[in-house]
C-alpha cells in the first residue's frame, strides 16, 4: 500500500554542522511501509514464518509483493482483524493465541516465529511484545516467538528489515570475556554472496564470520565486547544501535556496492585484524580487476548519462557513488528517505562534489525539479515509476536493489547492467 502523508512545508535545513548540504523536506511521499521487508526475509531466514497482524489491505500487499508461493509451503501470513476486533467486540489476544497453535500444529518445520505489527494492530493497541511473550511461554523452546512492526505510517518499506534484526539482537547470546575476536555483517545478503564474503575473509586470516540475520534460527550468533560487525546495507540503524548498547564495535566502512566500495568494505575489516597490506591486495586483487572489467561491459551504455534519485529505499546515496564513480554518470539528484550520517560518511565523501542531496520528500515539488533537469534515468519506487515512463523517461525501481543480488565483487557487472537495462531498452524501441 502507498502511504500518502502530507505535513509540514518543505525547509530548506542546512545546519553549519553537516559537511553537504542537503535540502531537507516534509512533504507528500510515497512510500511502501515495513511489511515489504517480509519478502526478503522470509526467503534468509530459512525455518522462521511471518504472521502479519493486520488489515486485509495488508494481506493484499504482500501478496502482490511477493507473489503467491505455489511449490513451497508459505512463510508469511496475515491474521486479518476485522470489524469485530476493531470495534473491541472480539478478544483478538485469544483470537491470535488460537491462529498460532493452529499454525504451530500444522507447521512443525516452523521453528522462529514473528508476530508483525502493523497500522491496524496499533490502531487497536493490540500489544504483540505481550502476545510474543505469551505465545513463548506456551510454545519455547521448540519455537522462538519475537515481534516487531511493520507499521508504514512514519516508515519507510526497508525500516521493516531493521526493525526485524532489531528483535533478533536480544535473542544472540553473549559472547564469553575470553571469546576470540569475531566479525559480523549485518544486513540481509543472498547466500552466494555470504559464500564469496566468507572466503575473502578467511583468505585474510579472519576465521571467525558471522552474519545476521542468519540463515537459519539455529545460527542466531552470539555477540559481545569482542565482536566487531560491518553493516552490508545502509538502513539499520536501530539494529547498529542495540549491537553498540551489547559492547559490539561498528566498523565504519562503505557499503559492498562495485569494486570500489567492496574493497572499502573489505578493507575496514581488514584493518581491524590488522590484515598486512600485501595480503589484502592480493587476496582482493583479481576480484577487484573482475569487477572493473564487468562494469565496464555497461559503461558505454552509463557514461555521460544524467541520473535523478527519488528516496525510496536508503540505498541511493550509495547507488549514486558506484554510477558516478564506476559508470560515469552525473548526477542530477540524490534522495534518501534518511540521511544516517554515521553510517552514510564513507559514502558521502565519496560523492562529487557539489552533489544536490535530499532527505524525506515533497512529491510534487520533487517531480518539477526532475522534469526541470530532464534526466537519462530516473530511479524510483514503482508508484512514480510507470507516470514518469508515461512522460518518457527510463525508470528504475529502486526495490530490485533489495531484491537482487548486488554486493561483491562478482555481482558488480549485474549492478550496472540493472541500471544499463531500461537505458538500452528504450533505445531498442527507439529503433
Ligand atoms: S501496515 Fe499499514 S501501510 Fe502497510 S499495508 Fe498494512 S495498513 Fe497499509
Amino acid at each position: 500500500m502507498n502511504v500518502f502523508n502530507r505535513t509540514a512545508p518543505t525547509t530548506p535545513a542546512t545546519p553549519e554542522t553537516d559537511e553537504m548540504p542537503v535540502l531537507r523536506q516534509r512533504g507528500q511521499r510515497e512510500v511502501f511501509c515495513g511489511l515489504t521487508g517480509i519478502v526478503w526475509l522470509h526467503r534468509k531466514i530459512q525455518d522462521a514464518f511471518f504472521l502479519v497482524v493486520g488489515s486485509r489491505t495488508c494481506a493484499h500487499l504482500m501478496q502482490s509483493a511477493a507473489g503467491v508461493m505455489i511449490f513451497a509451503e508459505p512463510r508469511f501470513a496475515t491474521a486479518i482483524i476485522d470489524d469485530r476486533d476493531l470495534a473491541g467486540l472480539a478478544d483478538a489476544n485469544e483470537e491470535l493465541d488460537r491462529i498460532v497453535a493452529r499454525l504451530l500444529a500444522r507447521r512443525p518445520d516452523i521453528k522462529m516465529l514473528f508476530l508483525v505489527g502493523s497500522c491496524p494492530s496499533e490502531v487497536i493497541k493490540l500489544d504483540l511484545s505481550k502476545a510474543a511473550q505469551r505465545l513463548s511461554r506456551t510454545f519455547s523452546p521448540d519455537v522462538r516467538i519475537l515481534n516487531y512492526s511493520g507499521s508504514g505510517i512514519e516508515t519507510t518499506f526497508t525500516q521493516g528489515e531493521d526493525a526485524c534484526l532489531a528483535a533478533l539482537v536480544p535473542d544472540c547470546a553473549a559472547t564469553g570475556a575470553d571469546a576470540d575476536d569475531r566479525l559480523l555483517v549485518v544486513g540481509t545478503l543472498a547466500d552466494m554472496v555470504e559464500d564469496q564474503f566468507v572466503r575473502l575473509f578467511n583468505a585474510m586470516g579472519i576465521e571467525h564470520v558471522d552474519f545476521l540475520p542468519p540463515r537459519n534460527s539455529q545460527e542466531i550468533p552470539a555477540i559481545g565486547p569482542g565482536t566487531r560487525f560491518l553493516l552490508a546495507q545502509p538502513y539499520l540503524t536501530e539494529t547498529a544501535r542495540l549491537l553498540d548498547e551489547r559492547g559490539c564495535t561498528y566498523l565504519p566502512a562503505p557499503f559492498p556496492l562495485g569494486a570500489e566500495g567492496t574493497t572499502g568494505w573489505l578493507k575496514a575489516a581488514a584493518d581491524a585484524w590488522n590484515v598486512d597490506a600485501e595480503v589484502f591486495d592480493n587476496v582482493t586483487h583479481s576480484g577487484k580487476q573482475r569487477a572493473t572489467k564487468a562494469v565496464s561491459l555497461y559503461k558505454q551504455h552509463l557514461e555521460g548519462k544524467k541520473l535523478f534519485l527519488f528516496p525510496d529505499s536508503q540505498l541511493e546515496p550509495l547507488m549514486a557513488r558506484f554510477l558516478s564513480r564506476e559508470a560515469g554518470m552525473g548526477l542530477v539528484e540524490v534522495g534518501t528517505p534518511y540521511l544516517h550520517r554515521q553510517h552514510l560518511a564513507a559514502e558521502l565523501a565519496m560523492l562529487p562534489p557539489g552533489t544536490m542531496l535530499s532527505e524525506g520528500q515533497d512529491v510534487d515539488k520533487q517531480l518539477d525539479r526532475c522534469r526541470a533537469a530532464k534526466p537519462d534515468l530516473v530511479v524510483c519506487g514503482l508508484g512514480l515509476a510507470n507516470p514518469l515512463e508515461a512522460e518518457g523517461y527510463a525508470t528504475k525501481w529502486s526495490i530490485e536493489l533489495v531484491f537482487t543480488p548486488v554486493q561483491g565483487y562478482e555481482q558488480a557487472g549485474d549492478l550496472a547492467e540493472l541500471f544499463a537495462r531500461p537505458l538500452t531498452r528504450r533505445q531498442r524501441l527507439k529503433v
